[in-house]
């Protein structure tokens, strides 16, 4: 097991979010949790990244105790969040953001070889490494997001809604890049609210509702699940 969350609670102020989570993901898998607006996946992510400290609970990564720790250390732990909402510094380069995802690295060839993979799987940030990030379009942001988040080279990624406001032939495009990038070797965690395709790439799946795990299957047992198909997959 490579990721292991242990009865999660996280709380804003005085109201809790989340109400005990637990969630396992295992080496070279990739899981999605899917939930409603407002269900708690981002608060999941985020206390998981140590963006957030827990009121009560554990987060095991490979074998070490993380949620006591801030995040950055949790960076080099190599444990990496690409945040929701394309959270780019717009007024850097697309270069100067890949660089800010190495700030921990010490082996500059590795840093070299890390890029040239990055720009293979998006040939579209290499055409464009000297732009502004904040001239580029909401696909390309994305693209840069995830880029910068594998200049850290993971060993698990967690992945805030990709796809959100991106058109659908980039929705594919972007899915694909996360299928690449787990067949790469990295682990994914992927929060979707397109969740029929996040369950069609998934191994596994967690289904969130209001700061609780309700469900927990392989990927292809809760695209039939009748339940999650009225809820999530839109009826049918
Ligand atoms: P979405 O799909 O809309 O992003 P989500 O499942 O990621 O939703 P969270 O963003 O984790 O959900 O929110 C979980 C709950 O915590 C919600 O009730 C939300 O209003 C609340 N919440 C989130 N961020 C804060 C905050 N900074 N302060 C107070 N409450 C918050």
């Amino acid at each position: 097991m490579l990721l292991d969350v242990k009865n999660l609670h996280v709380k804003y102020g005085t109201v809790e979010a989340l109400h005990g989570i637990n969630l396992h993901v295992d080496e070279g898998e990739i899981v999605t949790i899917l939930g409603a607006n407002g269900a708690g996946k981002s608060t999941t992510l985020m206390t998981i990244s140590g963006l957030l400290k827990p009121s009560e609970g554990e987060i095991w990564f490979d074998g070490k105790p993380i949620h006591t720790m801030p995040a950055h250390k949790v960076v080099e732990e190599k444990l990496t969040q690409s945040p929701e909402g394309r959270r780019v510094f717009s007024t850097l380069t697309v270069q100067e953001n890949l660089n800010l995802g190495a700030f921990t690295a010490k082996n500059h060839k590795r840093v070299e070889e890390t890029r040239r993979w990055i720009f293979d799987l998006f040939p579209r940030l290499k055409e464009r490494k000297s732009q502004l990030a904040g001239t580029l379009s909401g696909g390309e942001q994305q693209m840069l997001a995830i880029g910068r988040a594998l200049m850290n080279n993971p060993r698990i990624l967690l992945l805030d809604e990709p796809s959100l406001g991106l058109a659908p032939i980039l929705v594919k495009a972007i899915f694909e890049t996360v299928a690449e990038i787990n067949k790469s070797g990295v682990t994914v965690v992927l929060v979707e609210q397109n969740a029929k395709a996040a369950l069609k790439l998934a191994h596994r799946g967690y289904v969130m509702e209001v700061g609780r795990i309700v469900l927990e299957d392989d990927a292809d047992a809760l695209l039939a699940n009748p339940s999650v198909r009225e809820a999530y997959l839109g009826g049918g």
